[in-house]
């Protein structure tokens, strides 16, 4: 799991070059109080935060809440004849999943679980998570689907194990194709 933070950089006035005798009187400026991002080095646009605006909407951030690693790593663990490469993946509107892809299919099959719009806490009975599956049709468009029950109330897994099952169930579905509802 690559969960553990790398911390890059920092922040402050940085004056190198410093004029000295001999030369001419030409300095050079370092960065002047600024952010280093610490996912990929690049300059902080905002306050108060040391990651950059692009990790964040990558999913940088996201992929080290304890959810999305234990999530990730259960799905790495349990499913690879399912799915492969699980990661962080935001889907606007400052909503995040973790998603993989669907292995065996033709196309660009995906499943995603998330808690609801985040994937910060490990599934439980107070962070109940949902399952769908979205694929990429070949004329552009996209479609998706997510788990309901035969009332069309979405379905929450609970426990890491019962998501896993939930992803099983999920993708079967998908595989039957007709059955679903989708948005
Ligand atoms: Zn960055």
């Amino acid at each position: 799991m690559v969960c553990a933070r790398a911390r890059v950089g920092g922040s402050g006035w940085r004056r190198r070059g410093a004029m000295s005798p001999g030369m001419s009187g030409v300095y050079v400026e370092g960065m002047v109080g600024m952010t280093v991002c610490r996912f990929c080095g690049g300059v902080v646009e905002g306050r108060g935060v040391d990651y950059c605006r692009g990790c964040y909407y990558r999913g940088a951030t996201m992929s080290e809440s304890s959810g999305a690693c234990v999530v990730i790593g259960a799905m790495v663990a349990s499913l690879p004849e399912l799915v492969a490469g699980a990661s962080v993946d935001h889907t606007g509107g400052g909503c995040f999943v973790v998603s993989a892809r669907v292995v065996g299919e033709p196309g660009d099959v995906f499943v995603y679980v998330s808690e609801y719009s985040a994937v910060d806490d490990v599934p439980s009975d107070d962070h109940p998570w949902i399952v769908g599956v979205y694929d990429f049709r070949p004329d552009g468009t996209t479609r998706g689907v997510e788990g309901r029950d035969r009332d069309g109330d979405v379905v929450e897994y609970r426990s890491v194990d019962a998501l896993m099952d939930g992803i099983r169930d999920a993708v079967a579905l998908y595989r039957q194709g007709d059955a679903l509802d989708w948005f």
